[in-house]
């Protein structure tokens, strides 16, 4: 091969979304050589997608709000699943992050008093979400981006890390990857490397995600030794278009209903009131008339029921398709037409306006659009220290998406796009003073990169097996139909089954054509990841035996205080062929902050 290319860091991120640009700023600040690395072109992560915006106590359009309702909002919306020491910075922090994305040139919307404006999402108690239209996510990665290279860091485009290289002893020595394009390997030397790699809503057939969303991060990690946690809690956000079926799963922000957008059902009921549950029934208006003044007076009235946060909603929505009161195309009504005039919808809501006018011809000034479940955003993710987001394995360091613990068994909307910038800082700053304090830096050893390169050629070497198009989209149909957001123990075991097979298929996958431009082999290295994330997710999800957040059991309906003391560990097991759980008592949360929930 005529040796492999090289590169020498101190930080390597790997992920150019929010988190990962907000890890490599601090990490350079702090006086590390940093490098990210992407597999996309940069500016195109998902974070940019993101539309509602950034969840922040800054108190501008409430007084009465600071860190602590924040930390209360979250820690209710995640079931008291998540850990209370990242929910708690989370709360503290975002406000300065929010600020100082400003001083770097975002440009927000403003109030008439000239502030960065606040909007109402489901499960936030005040307007709290800075905006940008509905465009949030991209003025957020055209800031960041821009930041990031103005300062020098530097960017490896179109390049996608297949592993995580150690030394003799055990330590984290730096990544090995391919370019894209031409299909060749490089490996890039660092002793701490930050995990910000996303999702892995590609492993369900109907999702708000693009294609980059294959839990590389989760799997690297698993497979280098870390664990993950709360992998049970997939979320589905209840609003993505269902038609046309090319479309389908793409999504409709939640700022739809936070501006006054309400669901039907096929009868014309407004049915979220039906399906108001007791833990929020204090705080929910139970009435249209009271639900309507919402909007124009929120100290004397409840909120709407369909800004309830994401899992009540998308289960409403669920039952009232399952009764037979869904839309033609097997979705319900999303109307805001009948409920603000065109200007106002074309102004808060341009995005929206343009994707249903193009992809769907509707005009959502006009008419009700129709909307469905879709898989949208994963809590669960690499088990990190909450402070400085370093994973069990000595200098990997996970943040964003791709981390758990924040948002427990299901995220607030806001609430990420925030937790990038709090904890992408901390998991920088981090990792530049780990690799300071070094003494002498692990080296990249010639065989754990002949491992990497055999590893990723695998899929070559094998002639007449399945292709892996074939396997993923069995895999996605899997998914769906058995971990979806019903479960039941016997769907979990069949869908259990059905991905040992496919691992099996997987083990025997083969690829055509050269390593130039290879998609196939592209997907045949991404599936391996799919596949392990999927068997951490059913096995997590068939263990718990309660329904709670982003994990609902039809055999176990109700909440169980016994699980409300523990979490769900998943580690790879010691053939590295599978993975095993194991249960973990929860962070005891301190009393001045238990407080807020008695
Ligand atoms: P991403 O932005 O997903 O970036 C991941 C990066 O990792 C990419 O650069 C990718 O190329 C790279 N990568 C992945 N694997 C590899 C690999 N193997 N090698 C190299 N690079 C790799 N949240 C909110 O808070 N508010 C919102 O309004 C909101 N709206 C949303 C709207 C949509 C349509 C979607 C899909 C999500 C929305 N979310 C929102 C969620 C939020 O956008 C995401 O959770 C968040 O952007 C994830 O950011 P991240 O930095 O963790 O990863």
């Amino acid at each position: 091969e005529g040796g492999i290319e090289r590169h020498r860091y101190d930080v390597v991120v790997v992920g150019a979304g929010g988190a990962g640009l907000r890890a490599a700023i601090a990490a350079h600040e702090a006086g590390a050589e940093t490098a990210i690395v992407c597999k996309s072109l940069l500016g195109k992560a998902h974070t940019v997608m993101a539309e509602g915006g950034i969840a922040a106590a800054m108190g501008n359009r409430w007084l009465e709000d600071n860190w602590e309702v924040h930390f209360r909002d979250t820690m209710r919306g995640g079931k008291m699943l998540n850990h209370w020491r990242m929910a708690q910075l989370h709360a503290q922090e975002a406000p300065e992050r929010v600020l100082e994305l400003e001083d770097w040139g975002a440009l927000f919307d403003r109030t008439e008093d000239g502030l960065i404006s606040q909007r109402d999402f489901g499960g936030h108690k005040y307007a709290r979400l800075a905006h940008v239209g509905d465009r949030t996510g991209l003025e957020m990665i055209r800031t960041l981006q821009q930041r990031a290279v103005q300062v020098g860091i530097d960017v490896f485009m179109e390049c996608t890390v297949t592993d995580l290289l150690k030394d003799d002893a055990g330590a984290l020595s730096g990544v090995f990857g391919y370019w894209r394009e031409t299909g060749r390997f490089v490996t890039i030397e660092a002793p701490a490397v930050v995990l910000a790699t996303g999702g892995i809503g590609k492993s369900f057939k109907v999702t708000s995600n693009s294609w980059e969303y294959t839990g590389d991060g989760h799997a690297l990690a698993l497979r280098a030794g870390a664990s993950l946690i709360n992998m049970e809690f997939v979320q589905f956000h209840p609003t993505g278009m269902v038609w046309p079926p090319s479309v389908k799963g793409l999504l409709v922000t939640e700022s739809v209903r936070g501006d006054g957008g309400v669901l039907k059902n096929s009868e014309g009921k407004r049915f979220m009131f039906d399906y108001i549950p007791d833990f929020f029934r204090a705080e929910t208006a139970d009435t249209e008339e009271e639900a309507d003044r919402w909007y124009d007076d929120k100290k004397n009235n409840r909120r709407p029921p369909e800004l309830l946060p994401r899992d009540e909603v998308a289960r409403a929505i669920n039952s009232e398709i399952k009764a037979g009161r869904g839309s033609p195309h097997g979705g319900i009504y999303l109307d805001i037409a009948s409920r603000r005039d065109p200007d106002f919808i074309r102004k808060r809501l341009p995005s929206m306006y343009h994707q249903f006018k193009e992809l769907a011809d509707v005009d959502i000034t006009q008419e009700p659009m129709e909307i469905g479940p879709t898989c949208h955003y994963v809590m669960g993710g690499i088990e990190v220290d909450p402070d400085t987001e370093l994973s069990s394995v000595t200098g990997l360091y996970a943040v964003g998406e791709c981390s758990g613990g924040m948002h427990g068994s299901n995220r607030l909307g806001g609430n990420s796009l925030s937790d990038l910038l709090v904890f992408g800082r901390r998991a920088g700053e981090a990792a530049a003073a780990y690799v300071a304090g070094l003494a002498q830096r692990p080296a990249v050893t010639d065989e754990s990169v002949r491992a990497g390169e055999w590893s990723a050629l695998t899929p070559f070497q094998v002639e007449g097996g399945d292709n892996p198009y074939t396997i993923q989209q069995e895999l996605q149909q899997t998914m769906n139909d058995l971990v979806g957001i019903i479960r039941t123990a016997e769907e979990l075991t069949q869908a259990l089954v059905r991905i040992e097979e496919l691992k099996e298929r997987a083990q025997r996958m083969s690829v055509e054509g050269h390593r130039q431009y290879n998609p196939g082999w592209h997907l045949a290295l991404d599936l391996r990841n799919m596949l392990v994330v999927s068997e951490s997710i059913a096995k997590a999800a068939l263990a718990r035996r309660e329904s709670r957040g982003g994990h609902t059991r039809d055999d176990y309906p109700k909440t169980d205080p016994e699980w409300g003391t523990k979490n769900l560990v998943v580690r790879l097991d010691d053939a590295g062929t599978g993975v095993t759980l194991a249960e973990q008592p929860l962070p005891e949360m301190p009393d001045d902050l238990l407080r807020h929930f008695q």
